[in-house]
């Protein structure tokens, strides 16, 4: 006989049933009610009279100066540039939803782009994991952040860590990165590791390690500092430049500070990690 299966519900349904498109937007325009919807300036083209409006119930946005609209997802999507499925990802991150993985494998993108994403924002997660790993049973690391004032849940917040050296350090890198289903060329790829005369090595070796998250707050590059006596390299070396890493268009700390940023209406740069 013949059974008919309800219609599987996507992953973008999934989420958008789940969020409310004013949580969303709200994160990134100050928004006044203005009947039935919400208006503000819009933080996709620049403008100083809101022509920017959500309508909740609805669940759209729509802005008259630059004709852009769209669902929630399509919103982040936009302002962040990323993809809408990595959009509807950080969405369930953020708001704490538990996506069936049925409705994960279903909604799985086959274009090579947006698996070469995933493969490099892995890579880094893993590299800064297994940092923080290391800056845990390192005395010397542990004792140089205490003597910078630095305490360890500012550590953990920030996910500063240290790279070991030598080949056994990238022997484990490479098998703790394994575990995640990271593999060589990736960390090669995200230029973690490089191929020298001798092997493998990275150019983060002996360097407390300042992971550094797009606006989404994925890792997607890092900074690692010298702090040990007598290392007379370049105090600094960062990830190179690559499509998902442009060091001109990120702000440290901009992840995990832009929810109070916009609450309070006011953020302080300083120079430096
Ligand atoms: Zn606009």
């Amino acid at each position: 006989f013949l059974c008919i299966a309800p219609p599987a519900m996507d992953l973008f349904q999934y989420i958008k049933s789940r969020v409310s498109i004013l949580d969303v937007v709200s994160e990134y325009v100050a928004l006044k009610r203005a009947g039935t919807y919400y208006k503000g300036n819009c933080p996709i083209h620049a403008e100083r009279t809101p022509s920017f409006t959500v309508s909740p119930h609805r669940g759209i946005y729509y802005c008259f100066g630059c004709s852009k609209g769209g669902d929630a997802i399509a919103f982040l999507a936009e302002v962040e540039r990323c993809t809408a499925r990595e959009a509807a990802l950080s969405l369930a991150e953020r708001f704490n939803i538990d996506i069936p993985d049925e409705i994960i494998s279903s909604s799985a993108h086959t274009t090579q782009s947006s698996s070469e994403r995933e493969r490099y924002f892995a890579a880094c997660t893993a590299f800064a994991d297994w940092c923080i790993k290391n800056l845990n049973q390192s005395e010397k690391a542990r004792a140089y952040l205490a003597e910078r004032g630095i305490s360890t849940r500012t550590a953990e917040r920030f996910m500063i860590g240290y790279c070991l050296s030598g080949e056994r350090a990238t022997q484990a890198l490479l098998a703790f990165s394994r575990e995640r289903s990271v593999l060589a060329h990736d960390l090669i790829g995200a230029h973690i590791l490089k191929e020298g005369s001798h092997g493998l090595f990275s150019p983060f070796e002996e360097r407390i390690i300042f992971p550094i998250q797009n606006t989404l707050g994925s890792v997607c590059g890092f900074g690692g500092r010298i702090f040990q006596k007598g290392d007379t390299r370049p105090k600094y070396v960062n990830s190179q430049d690559h499509a998902l890493f442009t060091k001109s268009t990120l702000l440290y700390g901009l992840a995990q500070n832009k929810k109070s940023i916009h609450s309070a209406r006011t953020a302080h740069l300083v120079e430096g990690y």
